[in-house]
């Protein structure tokens, strides 16, 4: 498939991938209002591939035979229901075209289609997506491609009707653009309004007027008009340009079709001199947790664009997009070059740090704007806590948080520091799975009678950053599901107090505690009286020293067979069954303290989302207990 046969042989028919037929089929299916998208689509090809060349010809200049200028020429005939988009990029050869255009090339159309699922979702999502060369088939019945690679001599054409098959042929070269890729479109009836000269005017005007490369639209043998100077948007002062401008560039250039939450753009000089226009979506792109963790900056060096896969940005800032152009680099910059390059790096440095501080000035100016950022990209943003410590007090400063008190508002760290109690120490905090079942868990009842505020840490990446995290304004972070939470020193708030003297005495619940523990043995590290507690009977903790119970689990379950430590199991001396039990001990009854004990493990492990150890041991144990109360 990859040797070009040089004579013209007939046109051979191959079926698209399963991909491309479900987009067709949405597409062709949608009745989506905004068709005019396929014209941006088609436009953006048409501009990279001359970018493409552009950069090529660094290299070998003849590939560019004598046609220097890049320009991407649109044009109609009414009569003939004939649309056409021309550019004089690098072309494709048989083989790209089977590639290209037979597959689904970029993996956020592939996301875009797993995020559609069934017809009845997807077309709405359309709109929202870089859906690409496909898109043409919204508004044609039949679409050629005539193309001639930079540099070839030899021409090809693919047509289809986008109904599952496709063909590809050689063709007399003089039938193709000299160089480059010519689109045309067989408009289908409802298409017709698409050769109206106003109406692409305006398409593009709206959607691609700030694509890299020049556009006319030929209106007939000898007038053109122009429709987009081609100038790079970065490299003009902020003054002149205007929001509109800055979302249909965005739009361009990241392939998402959202608002922009920031927009950044701002020229470098001194030791490095760069333009950067960098935007934070308003939204999630699809592949935000893909393992690659790729960025999609796009790399121009003196206004050639070079590529879009050097890693500028940290990881962490991988759902930042935009154009960041360079005037010191070299332009043949190697794939070597390009992983460690100390320009680079540095470029990345000031990048990140500008970031921040517009961040943290978005946060002010306009927090609600921040809240979305926050809400689609602080799970992101919080990776940098732990892959970059130096830039933590930075990330602090706009980290946001769901807390035992803040119900479905955002807290900072300053807001929680400025808010803890008179004889708290620490910054405390609960990992877990999600925020109700952090909510529900019987470790906060003390912190939520004492009017504590715990942070609520759901996403996975929280595990992570705060146990490596030394502390925030002095304060370290102090997790409620751990070590000893000695919340004596801050009083109970209101009515709880009254309850408060009601509570066992130390002695009476070590004496508890020492027999509970002789029955449960290893299974636990210790058994201890605790301040944690009001209204459940027992809870389990990490001991002081190892890990948190959560993060544990999270590692457990990733990799088979760490073992875990054994859980403190922490009484409440102020519940009614805890009384009732130090009764039962300290006058000797032990058989149904150690069944308690038992049953009592067993209820906090299901507490915390897991199984008892023994489960047929805990339904015994738990049935004596019942037939002691109701037999
Ligand atoms: P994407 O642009 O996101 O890769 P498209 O469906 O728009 O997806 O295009 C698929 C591929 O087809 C492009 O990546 C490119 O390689 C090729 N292609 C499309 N149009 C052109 C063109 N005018 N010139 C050269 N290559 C093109
Ligand atoms: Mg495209």
């Amino acid at each position: 498939m990859s040797d070009a046969p040089t004579d013209a042989g007939p046109a051979e028919s191959q079926p698209f991938t399963a991909e491309v037929s479900r987009l067709l089929h949405l597409m062709v299916h949608s009745v989506y209002s905004n068709r005019d998208i396929f014209l941006r689509e088609l436009i953006s090809n048409a501009a990279d591939a001359c970018e493409r060349l552009r950069l090529l010809a660094l290299q070998q200049p003849d590939l560019l035979g004598g046609e220097p200028e890049f320009r991407i020429v649109i044009s109609a005939d009414a009569d003939r229901r004939l649309l056409t988009i021309e550019d004089n990029g690098v072309g494709m050869d048989r083989a790209a075209l089977v590639e290209n255009l037979g597959t689904i090339a970029r993996s956020g159309t592939r996301a875009f289609l797993d995020a559609a699922g069934d017809k009845a979702g997807g077309t709405a999502l359309i709109g929202q997506f870089g859906v690409g060369f496909y898109s043409a088939f919204m508004v044609a019945d039949e679409v050629e491609v005539f193309s001639r690679p930079a540099g070839k001599d030899e021409a090809w054409r693919w047509a289809s009707d986008g109904r599952g098959a496709f063909t590809v042929e050689a063709i007399d070269p003089a039938k193709a653009p000299a160089r480059g890729t010519r689109v045309v479109l067989h408009l289908s009836e409802e298409g017709a309004t698409y050769t109206d000269p106003d109406t692409i005017e305006r398409i593009v005007a709206e959607h691609s007027a700030h694509v890299p490369v020049p556009i006319v639209l030929r209106v007939d043998e000898t007038t053109t008009r122009p429709l987009a100077d081609g100038s790079a948007l970065w490299r003009k002062p902020k003054a002149s340009i205007d929001k509109k401008a800055y979302t249909e560039f965005y739009n361009h250039v990241s392939g998402q079709y959202d608002e922009p939450a920031l927009t950044m753009h701002f020229r470098a000089e001194g030791r490095h001199e760069y333009a950067a226009l960098l935007f934070v979506p308003s939204s999630k792109p699809f592949d935000l947790f893909d393992p690659e963790r790729k960025s999609r900056i796009k790399l121009y060096v003196r206004r050639v664009y070079i590529t879009d896969e050097a890693r500028i940005l940290p990881a962490w800032l991988r759902f930042v997009r935009g154009v960041i152009d360079s005037e010191d680099l070299p332009l043949n910059l190697s794939r070597e070059m390009l992983q460690s390059n100390p320009v680079l790096a540095q470029i990345g440095k000031g990048v990140t740090t500008r970031l921040l501080a517009d961040l943290d000035r978005l946060s002010k100016d306009d927090p609600d704007t921040f809240l979305k950022v926050w809400e689609a990209f602080g799970p992101v943003l919080k990776e940098g806590l732990y892959e970059e410590p130096e830039r933590r007090d930075a990330l602090f400063a706009i980290a946001r948080f769901r807390t035992s008190t803040s119900g479905d508002a955002w807290r900072s760290l300053a807001d929680y520091v400025a808010a803890m109690k008179p004889g708290q120490k620490a910054i405390y905090y609960a990992v877990g799975e999600s925020r109700e079942t952090i909510a529900a868990s019987p470790h906060l009842e003390g912190f939520r009678r004492r009017g504590v505020e715990v942070l609520l840490l759901a996403d996975a990446v929280d595990a992570f950053w705060v146990r490596t995290a030394l502390g925030f304004e002095g304060k370290g972070f102090q997790s409620i599901t751990q070590g000893d939470a000695d919340l004596s020193a801050i009083p109970v708030e209101g009515e709880e107090a009254a309850k408060e003297d009601a509570a066992a005495s130390k002695a009476a619940v070590a004496i508890l505690a020492a027999r509970i523990k002789q029955a449960l043995g290893d299974r636990v590290a210790a058994v201890r009286g605790s301040d944690r507690l009001t209204d459940s009977p027992v809870c389990l903790v990490a001991s002081e020293s190892g890990p948190d119970r959560q993060f544990e689990r999270i590692l457990s379950a990733h990799q088979t067979g760490g073992r875990r430590q054994a859980p403190v199991l922490e009484l409440n001396p102020g519940h009614r069954l805890i009384k009732a039990l130090i009764d039962r001990a300290t006058a000797g009854e032990g058989e149904i303290v150690d069944d308690a004990a038992f049953v009592l493990l067993g209820q906090a492990r299901i507490m915390e989302g897991e199984q008892p150890d023994d489960a047929p041991d805990f339904a015994r144990r738990l049935t004596r207990l019942l037939e002691a109360r109701l037999g």
